[in-house]
């Protein structure tokens, strides 16, 4: 990575993780993809259950299988018979001691902003597991929440694309706003602060560029 790259990344997670803590969140700053992983595993005793959202970021730290092993309880999502089971496993999953999962955009104002095919990360950030630990790339820290619903609506085709749905976005390349029964685009949150539930949500910012 170009210097100057690493320098904004730097820069914008360290700003994050302030205006994080100063929401109500614990937030905590890391140097690299790497580093945040070790962060998450120990933050997650072990025998603890375990969920995550469908998250690339989660999926290339290499943590997926680490939570497989006998160290966890694991809500596997993902090696399912179809979505009728993984739709259980996703009801599931909101009694889990800890979800693991990325975000699709935090705001320079401390919002987290998720949108979902199914609802299962966007509502499991809101209330049901016991805790959360998101860990977003510095690429994913936005000015606003208008800035956030763009940045959705740029990575959402992508998304699509890549978990093989057939929505018009996968044909055009950007969102076209559509009423597909494929759309990935059914469900929103938006968390404001960490303020009701103190010392439930840890937010590890990592100064690259990671996930969708
Ligand atoms: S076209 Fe539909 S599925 Fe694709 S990004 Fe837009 S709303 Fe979401």
């Amino acid at each position: 990575m170009h210097w100057v790259k690493k320098w904004y990344w730097q820069k914008t997670a360290e700003d994050a993780v302030k205006i994080l803590n100063d929401k109500g969140y614990t937030a905590m700053y890391a140097e690299t993809a790497d580093d945040a992983k070790q962060m998450v595993l120990d933050l997650i005793p072990e025998g603890s259950s375990v969920a995550v959202g469908g998250s690339v970021t989660i999926g290339d730290m290499g943590l997926i299988d680490i939570f497989r092993s006998d160290k966890y309880k694991f809500y596997e999502r993902f090696n399912t018979s179809g979505y009728a089971e993984t739709y259980q496993v996703y009801r599931q999953s909101f009694l889990a001691d800890y979800l693991v999962t990325s975000s699709n955009a935090i705001t320079r104002n401390g919002e987290i902003v998720n949108t979902d095919s199914s609802g299962n990360r966007a509502g499991q950030i809101i209330l049901g597991p016991e805790k959360v630990i998101i860990v977003v790339g510095a690429n994913k820290i936005v000015d606003d929440l208008n800035a956030a619903f763009e940045r959705i609506r740029v990575v959402a085709p992508q998304n699509a694309k890549r978990i093989g749905h057939h929505c018009p976005c996968v044909e055009t390349g950007y969102c076209v706003d559509c009423d597909h029964p494929e759309s990935v685009c059914n469900a929103t949150s938006i968390i404001h602060n960490g303020r009701k539930h103190p010392g439930r949500y840890t937010v590890i910012v990592v100064a690259e560029e990671l996930g969708f």
